[in-house]
């Protein structure tokens, strides 16, 4: 049984003050969520005062990126060992650190490795770019992005992939649930091949891109799909908890 996930990204937004106070306005409702696992991911310089804020509540912490190597000469950058002692989470891939800051499959493949090696739970970002959507290539470059990103990398449970389409990242055109379980019926497919069926069936895959409180039902209600990965939506606390709430709600019902 696979339980339900959802993700807050805030990429960069939010001062260190803005973060604390929208971990205030949240904190109570979402700690009292259950049958969810909720995570929020704020910028590196708030995690410290963040974790000090869960601390002892259901609600955990991860990063929106690291390094790959644990210390040394390579100014400023985040190593996982400095994570691993905040963070459960690290969202690695994401199509922002592809596109923007030119990371490969290769670099995020050795981040992955990293990642596991320190003890933190990969989120692996993949997806297509419009181009590729439209040229039916959905299934090639995701194929590509999973067996790059798991290159030499033991069969692992404690794993987390996000299915975001590049054209519906922060564009408020979302895919429809059924595009979007059909996407990650294929990774968990490439997955199974990857590692294991039985690994495959336990990882949890999420869709992330335009999803709101008016959106969420329509993925969630889609076996296939697992959870969430939340941008925009997950910096409105009212917005987040709905998103919460209405996954434990429709996955509970399916039960
Ligand atoms: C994301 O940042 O991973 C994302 C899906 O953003 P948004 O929800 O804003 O499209």
């Amino acid at each position: 049984m696979r339980i339900p996930f959802i993700a807050g990204n805030w990429k960069m937004n939010t001062t260190a003050t803005e973060a604390e106070r929208l971990v205030l306005e949240m904190l109570e409702e979402l700690d009292g969520i259950r049958g969810v696992e909720k995570i929020l991911c704020p910028p590196f310089v708030s995690l410290v005062a963040i974790s000090m804020m869960l601390h002892g509540s259901s609600i955990k912490l991860g990063a929106q990126n690291m390094y790959f190597v644990d210390k040394g000469a390579y100014t400023g950058e985040i190593s996982p060992l400095m994570l691993r002692e905040l963070c459960e989470f690290v969202i690695l891939g994401h199509s922002e650190r592809r596109w923007y800051f030119g990371e490969t499959d290769e670099i995020v493949n050795k981040k992955v490795e990293a990642a596991l090696a320190n003890k933190l739970k990969p989120i692996l970002c993949v997806g297509e770019r419009l181009e590729e959507n439209e040229a039916g290539k959905t299934e090639e470059v995701v194929n590509r992005q999973v067996t790059g990103a798991l290159n030499d990398i033991e069969p692992v449970r404690d794993f987390v992939i996000a299915y975001e389409p590049v054209w519906a990242i922060g564009t408020g055109k979302a895919a429809s649930g059924a595009q979007a379980a059909a996407a990650i019926q294929f990774i968990r497919d490439v997955v199974a091949k990857l590692w294991s069926k039985s690994i495959a069936q336990d990882l949890r895959i999420l869709y992330g891109g335009s999803v709101t409180s008016a959106n969420i039902a329509e993925f969630i209600s889609c076996p296939e799909i697992d959870g969430a990965l939340v941008g925009g939506a997950s910096l409105k606390a009212e917005e987040f908890v709905s998103i919460v709430e209405q996954t434990t709600e429709i996955k509970g019902r399916k039960k």
